[in-house]
């Protein structure tokens, strides 16, 4: 097996590059407004309801038309993947994780298709599109490598006349929902990681990119995934969600979105329906108020570049992005400056623009919401720069820096989802970790310094599951920065880490006396 690093970025700065993304959203505005079914072990099934996928950034094209599921399709695809269960649980994990291989061969051979279609359907821009590919293939390469690590078991210890054997076995059918922040690199690495551990899944994309979710299952089939392993059933959450996650044959939901949702899916999942004869198990990765600090001893530049990157990136559509920045009083007013005049240089429109740093945000209720919390905000402390949103053609809003805002604000403690970035004070080091530290979240965070016992200091008290220092806080790769979050951010699944695989099996003894 060939070592693996990670899928390189593509070069924008080079003109064949940039011709062949050109060439890419040019094909894909050729295939818009098809049509997409349900897949339900192996047959594709079209209903008269559908799901319509609209452009961000211009709200009158449709991507899309995806068939929707129902309660009662929902339970068919359910019967199906407990069906093929029975045989897909007996296949040799090196074939589970050729299929893995093969899949991001294909992701590979058609990269800009699919960043193509991110730009269209997510509104992100061709860099944020481009990472959202690679990671993609990141996470079929390196949990199709970790499935043949753990493929034999960990080692346990055997006596004279006795042999003892530990191995891990699949669960069972797995309701995987995904957000539309990384509509094919999330959706992917929750899938795959299901499948290539034995397990067979029923995949609810969210419903504002279904056809990223489309795109992605028809490859895994293209790989060789047999029929009724994986079924498609893109529904809205709130008419099949509790369905799939109630569902007694559900044996595990594998949910990464908002902590609302992942609260009640925790919640309902704990209660055991009748006919259940197992506790599921649930893998929740959901929101974050993420934070970087600033430190008074640290590269004031590096500072404002990591808080503008990591608040501003995607629209700051990441779970992982900062929506708040703690500086320490020496330095506030000279970050709070450099940040706004960097913000200021972003330039936002569509993002089949190549030239677009930022794009529109998600759809109609997500502008609405966010520009709810700039109102909030203007009460909270002091706008700095942008403020304004324009929804006339697509859902754009400024990139917007609000200073001087209390450690307790709602704005400092709510998620935002969108590129508004709260800046506060802090006393000292102590001080600014202690409102790092101040929400009910634990997902991301970082630390601009050069002292090092401020950092030393940091490892152990800034209690996130990623922590960067003197980098911003988003872009966690595959294998190098595992992902996950702590307190209401999650169960801390990890993904692309070592342990992320175990939590779709069960291990089993087996003790044999001679
Ligand atoms: P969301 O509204 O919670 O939706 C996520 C998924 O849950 C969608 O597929 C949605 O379907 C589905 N859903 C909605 N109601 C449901 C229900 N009652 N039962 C079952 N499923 C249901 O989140 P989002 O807006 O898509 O994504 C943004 C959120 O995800 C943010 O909070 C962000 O921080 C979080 N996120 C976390 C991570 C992480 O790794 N921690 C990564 C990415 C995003 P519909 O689309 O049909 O409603």
């Amino acid at each position: 097996m060939i070592a693996y690093q990670h899928e390189p970025l593509t070069d924008f700065t080079n003109e064949n590059n940039r011709e062949a993304f050109q060439e890419a959203l040019k094909r894909t505005n050729q295939h818009l407004g098809q049509e997409y079914p349900l897949v339900i072990d192996g047959k594709f099934i079209t209903t008269k309801e559908k799901i319509i996928s609209r452009n961000p950034a211009n709200k009158t094209e449709v991507i899309g038309f995806v068939s929707k599921a129902n309660q009662e399709l929902a339970e068919k695809a359910i019967q199906a993947a407990a069906e093929a269960f029975e045989s897909w649980r007996k296949t040799k994990p090196e074939m589970r994780a050729d299929i893995l291989f093969k899949a991001a061969a294909i992701i590979r051979s058609r990269k800009h298709e699919f960043s193509a279609l991110m730009v269209k359907e997510a509104g992100k821009s061709w860099i944020e599109a481009d990472a959202d590919t690679a990671e993609a293939i990141d996470f079929m390469e390196y949990y199709g490598r970790q499935m043949l690590k753990i493929k034999d078991g960990a080692p346990v210890l055997s006596r004279e006349g006795e042999r003892n054997r530990y191995h891990y076995i699949p669960l069972g059918v797995g309701v995987v929902i995904s957000p539309w922040n990384f509509p094919l690199a999330i959706t992917a690495g929750t899938t795959v990681a299901a499948l290539v551990t034995g397990n067979t899944v029923l995949l609810k994309p969210a419903s504002t990119t279904p056809v990223v979710a489309a795109r992605l299952v028809e490859v895994l089939k293209e790989a060789g995934l047999p029929d009724g392993v994986l079924q498609f059933v893109p529904g809205s959450g709130s008419e099949i969600g509790d369905f799939l996650v109630d569902h007694p044959k559900t044996r595990f939901i594998s949910f990464t979105g908002s902590r609302d949702v992942g609260l009640r899916i925790y919640e309902r999942a704990a209660k055991k329906q009748t006919d259940q004869i197992w506790l599921k198990r649930v893998i929740a990765e959901m929101g974050g108020k993420d934070t970087i600090v600033v430190d008074k001893e640290a590269d004031l530049e590096l500072a404002a570049q990591s808080i503008v990157a990591s608040a501003f990136g995607f629209s700051g559509q990441k779970c992982s992005a900062c929506s708040r920045a703690v500086v320490l009083e020496e330095v506030y007013d000279e970050v709070l400056h450099r940040a706004a005049n960097l913000a200021k240089t972003w330039k936002i429109g569509d993002p089949a623009c190549f030239e677009t740093k930022m794009g529109p945000v998600i759809d109609p209720s997500s502008f609405q919401k966010i520009m709810r919390y700039i109102e909030i905000g203007k009460t909270e402390g002091n706008i700095i720069i942008g403020g304004t949103g324009d929804d006339s053609t697509g859902y754009y809003i400024e990139p917007t820096i609000i200073a001087d805002v209390e450690p307790d604000a709602r704005i400092m403690q709510e998620e935002i989802f969108g590129p508004v970035v709260a800046f506060a004070k802090a006393k000292n080091f102590e001080h600014a970790l202690e409102i790092a530290n101040n929400t009910e979240y634990g997902l991301t965070g970082a630390v601009i310094s050069n002292d090092r016992r401020n950092l030393e200091k940091a490892r152990e008290d800034f209690h996130v599951g990623n922590l960067y220092f003197n980098r911003g806080c988003t872009g966690a790769i595959v294998g190098y920065q595992p992902f996950g979050g702590f307190n209401l951010s999650g169960t801390d699944s990890k993904a692309g880490g070592p342990d992320y695989l175990l939590l779709h099996m069960q291990a089993k003894t087996v003790s044999e006396a001679f």
